[in-house]
Formats: structure tokens, sequence, C-alpha cells
């Protein structure tokens, strides 16, 4: 007996979860489901974070949660429920695939689309740290670290491996973010060589994006970092029928939450119309996760058969007049419990391996030399430098260039890029055999602050004999 904690969420929540519960429950697994609520009413009763103690508590303990979405009520709550869940749990990997289903017409019919996306989940610019710089820039940080990359790449291998996908794709911007993106392509190349079974390969999101429209088959299990992953697994979905059919999983190390991608769609609340098919197919993953690889074959060949045998279909494809009912839609499901498609290409799945990770190499050498301040003014960028320059005139350190927006504007380039009122102004240390200090730190502050209005700092660092941070577009 497996006990899972169910929550069936808002607007059409009830519905889909509803729905997959009495086919799970059909098929003959036995679950113990632990109902507890989370979203809307939540925020209704003035919980900031829109999730009760009780469910966070039940969630611990059963390790396994199928949800259907949450929505946040106009006026409560600043962050998602979901997003806060996923957080909460560290589920880092969004595992969203899409694989085309018989009888369901997209303009990709008859291709065989068979991809799974694995998105990392928690990192990146979703991170939500965001601040407005000056009142007409704002800034959002992109945070990636090593043990995230690490992480979603294993479990991206050992997913791959676990449905018999002999190739993997690591989509990244690594070719414009050296650091962060770039992060994630390192990663990739280094773990890679450790899944010889599986074929690697490294592409650009933006040319990712293009091959999926184009030629979706060549691609059958891409890892991505989050923005890039949440962008292009939506362009999946509209692959395979959209949202009606797109599945979800969030995995941790040891928790996960299955969902669909769709949200609580509130203009079909209650009206019994709607699609269940997106939450029955995360139902799916999570029996597989259970290890309860029978029932998720069954579930699926049922839901195969519906689809295209019976041409049986809810009204978002089906249209008014020919579209049945969601519990109609379900029955039909449950009816076909123990038929099989033939000829559908069913994968063999084993169970996963969640990766675990060892402690990341410790750099041998690390130096400080020198600091970014970023600097709110109105004046231009000849103006800015000279001033700085006169300024810092007698200190240890000296200027090394200006930029706005990553362009270097001091000293000129000779041509006159647009400015804004924020400006990223270098400074190294005169001496660089020695370490940057907190006292030099303070005192360039303080004399920059006697004319300007600073707005952060970036220490500028080199680690083992390599700048870390980056050059501004024609800085030497
Ligand atoms: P949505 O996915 O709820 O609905 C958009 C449209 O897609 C619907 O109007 C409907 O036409 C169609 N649709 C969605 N699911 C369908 C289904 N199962 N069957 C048939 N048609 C379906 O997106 P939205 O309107 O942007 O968001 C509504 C609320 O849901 C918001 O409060 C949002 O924050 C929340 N949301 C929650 C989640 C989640 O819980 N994971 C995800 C997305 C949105």
């Amino acid at each position: 007996m497996h006990s899972v904690t169910l929550i069936y969420g808002d607007g059409i929540g009830p519905e889909v979860v509803g729905s997959t519960r009495k086919i799970i429950e059909a098929s003959g697994v036995k679950i113990n489901w632990d109902v507890c609520e989370a979203g809307a009413k939540i925020f209704e009763q003035g919980l900031a974070s829109g999730i009760p103690d009780k469910t966070i508590a039940s969630i611990k303990r059963n390790r396994v949660a199928l949800k259907g979405p949450l929505s946040t009520p106009v006026g409560y709550g600043e962050k998602s429920a979901n997003v806060t869940l996923r957080k909460f749990f560290e589920t880092y990997a969004n595992i969203r695939p899409i694989k085309e289903l018989p009888g369901v017409k997209t303009p990709y019919s008859g291709r065989g689309v068979d991809i799974v996306i694995v998105r990392e989940n928690v990192e990146d610019l979703y991170a939500g740290i965001e601040y407005m710089q000056t009142p007409s820039a704002a800034e959002c940080l992109k945070l990636i670290t090593r043990a995230g990359c690490e992480k979603i790449i294993r479990l991206a291998f050992e997913l791959a491996r676990s449905e018999n996908r002999k190739s993997i794709h690591c989509a990244t911007k690594a070719n414009i973010m050296k650091f962060t993106e770039g992060m994630m392509k390192r990663t990739f190349e280094e773990v890679a060589p450790e899944y010889p079974d599986i074929n690697a390969h490294h592409i650009i999101i933006d040319n990712c994006a293009h091959q999926m429209v184009r030629n979706p088959e060549r691609f059958e299990t891409i890892v991505t970092t989050n923005m890039n992953g949440d962008i292009i697994s939506d362009l999946g979905s509209g692959l395979v029928g959209g949202l009606g059919f797109a599945p979800g999983a969030n995995i941790g190390s040891d928790i996960a939450i299955f969902e669909a991608v769709h949200g609580s769609a509130p203009k079909y609340t209650g009206k019994n119309v709607i699609n269940p098919t997106a939450l029955i197919l995360s139902g799916i993953m999570m029996l597989r996760y259970l290890g309860e690889f029978e029932a998720a074959n069954a579930i699926e060949q049922a839901v195969l058969v519906t689809l295209g045998v019976d041409k049986t279909f809810t009204r978002d494809v089906a249209g008014n007049v020919n579209g049945i009912s969601t519990t109609a839609f379900t029955d039909v499901i449950i009816s076909n419990l123990g038929k099989r498609l033939d000829g559908y290409n069913a994968r063999d799945y084993k169970p996963i391996k969640t990766p675990t990770i060892a402690p990341i190499p410790m750099i041998k050498n690390r130096s400080v030399i020198g600091l970014d301040v970023f600097i709110e003014t109105s004046q231009q960028p000849q103006q800015l430098g000279e001033n700085l320059d006169k300024l810092v005139a007698n200190s240890d350190l000296e200027l090394k260039m200006v930029s706005s927006r990553g362009v270097i504007v001091y000293p000129s380039p000779g041509i006159t890029p647009s400015v804004g009122d924020f400006f990223r102004c270098r400074f190294f240390l005169r001496d660089q055999t020695s370490d940057l200090t907190h006292d030099q730190v303070v005192y360039l502050l303080s004399i920059i602050d006697q004319k300007y209005r600073w707005m952060h700092i970036e220490k500028l660092n080199v680690f083992d004999n390599e700048l870390a941070f980056s050059k501004a577009q024609g800085e030497d």
C-alpha cells in the first residue's frame, strides 16, 4: 500500500484530480490518499504561502504528491504556491514528456514525436531575486550552481537510461552567458563520458527551439536550464496537442510532486467539460515512480485505446457537439483497462535512479583583483569616466573602464551606444600582487559616494588563474 498526498487544487483541479484518482483506483493499485489543501482558499484565509503546515507535513511524510493546479487570487500572496512547493521540497527537476498521442490530430501527427524535457526547476532567473537598481533600470539575478547543474544533468542521463532513450541534448545559451549557461554546458561535458551508452550533444537553445519545430523527431531527451526549459517545454506541448495532453513531474532527491502543466482554467470550473488526460498522464508517471509499472502501462494503454481506437475525446479536441464530458471520458478509459493499442511504440520503463553527487572539487588558488561599482548618474560616459579617474587618482585602485548595459562606453570605443542612467565602473588594483582588502573597498566607495549614488558592487575574482567575471563588449 502506497501513501500519497493528494491536493485537489483550484478551478478545474477537483475534476482532473478526481478523474485520475478514479482511474488509478480502478487499475487495482492500492493507494492511501492523504487529501490535503493548498492554493486559493488558503491564501484567502490569510496564509501568505498558500500551503498549510499540515500539507507540508503530509508531503514530507509520504514523499509523493499528486496535485491539481493552484491559483493565487488577485490581492493575496506575492509568490505562487506552486513555485513555493517546488522550492520547499527542492524538487530540482521538472520532467515534461512530449509524446504524440494516437487520434490527437496536430500538424506533426505521424512523425512519432517522443521527447522528454528535463528542466532545472529551482535556480536560474526563476530564483526570483530582483531589484530596481534605479527608477528606470531593473535587474534579475541569474543564479546557476555547479551542484544544481550536476544534479539535473545526472538525473537526465538516469531518466534517459530508465526509458531506454539513446540520445540526450543539453540546450544552453553558453555562447553568450559563459559563466551561468556555460556552467551547465561544462558540467554536461564532464558528466557525459560516464554514460557511454547515451549519445550526448550540446545545442544552442535558440537552435534547439528551431529544430523542435522543424525536426522534433531528432530529439529524445533535452536537459536545460530553468527559463529555457519553461519555454521549450511549452513549445513541445504545442507539438502534441496542447495543454490538455501535457503531463509533468517535479522530482527532488527523495520527494516527487506530479501535476499537469496546465493551470486552473477558472472559466471551466465545475462544468464537467475539461480534458483530464494531462493529469492522468502525470498519474501514470507517478505510478512508475512508485514502481507500479504494470498498472502504469495498463492505464497508458487504456488512454491510448480511448483516443486512438474509440476516437473518444473531450470538447477541447472534438468540439461541443462531439466532445464528451470529463466524467464520461473517465469512464471510457476505465472501461478500456486491459485493452491494448497494437503497433504503439510503448517504452520499456525501468525504475529511475535519482543521482547523488560528490562534493564539488575546491579551487586551489583564488584572488580578488578589483571591484565593479554600479553607479546611477545622468552624466554622459566621458564626463563620468574623467571624474572617476580624478577621484581615484591617489587611491590603490584605478579605473579600468565604464560600461553601459554590457558595452564599454569609457574610454570611448569611438561609437556612442545609447546609455541609460546606470553604469558599471570597473576598478583594478594598481598592484596586483596582493588581494583587494576590505579597507580598500570601503575607501573606494567612500570617495565615490562623495559625488555619485552607487547601487551595488561585485568583487572581481580570479579562480585558478582564470578571470571569474565577464568582460564588457569592447573591453580588452
Ligand atoms: P490555464 O492553463 O489554467 O488555462 C488556459 C486555457 O487553456 C484555458 O482557458 C483552457 O482553454 C485551456 N485548458 C487548460 N487546461 C485545460 C484542460 N485540462 N482541458 C481543456 N482545456 C484546458 O492557464 P491560465 O488561464 O493562464 O491560468 C489560470 C490560473 O492557473 C492562474 O491562477 C495561474 O496562476 C494558475 N496556474 C497554475 C499552474 C499550476 O498549478 N501548476 C500552472 C499554470 C497556471
